[in-house]
């Protein structure tokens, strides 16, 4: 199933309807790694109000089509695991630039021997890293 098979399957098993918005924001989400709310709504370019994008996301957050990475008091989001491929990130603590680090088994394995330790099947988690970037460390 594509994306946009999944993207419209999961808004029909829910009994959402495929709006114009919905399918450009999620077209937006799927041009780029991740995206702040601000940089979204700019890109909008003014088709759809402000209001209307945080209700959006908010409904793609409750139907796991993205996932909001938390950057210090902010966030970013992006598409889910579901829509693309499993990783973490790293953030520059100086300039917030954020990288997607690409999947490792070993730490993976080790997260689901943790918390089966525990007693737990582990479901989903999120790892983020922060530091100082190469460009920042010049400064
Ligand atoms: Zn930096
Ligand atoms: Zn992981």
């Amino acid at each position: 199933m594509s994306n946009n098979e999944l993207f419209a399957t999961t808004l029909k098993e829910n009994h959402f309807s495929l709006t114009k918005s919905r399918q450009r924001i999620f077209q937006l989400l799927s041009e780029v790694e991740s995206i702040t709310m601000r940089e979204l709504i700019y890109k909008t370019n003014h088709t759809i109000d402000r209001a209307s994008v945080y209700r959006t996301i908010s409904l793609f957050e409750n139907l796991r089509i993205i996932e909001k990475i938390k950057i210090g008091f902010k966030y970013k989001i992006e598409l889910s695991d579901l829509y693309s491929y499993h990783h973490h990130h790293i953030t520059c603590i100086i300039c917030h630039k954020s990288k997607p680090i690409h999947e490792n088994k070993q730490l993976e394995k080790i997260l689901i021997t943790q918390a089966s330790s525990l007693g737990y099947k582990l479901s989903k988690h999120q790892i983020e890293l922060s530091g100082i970037c190469s460009v920042c460390q010049k400064l």
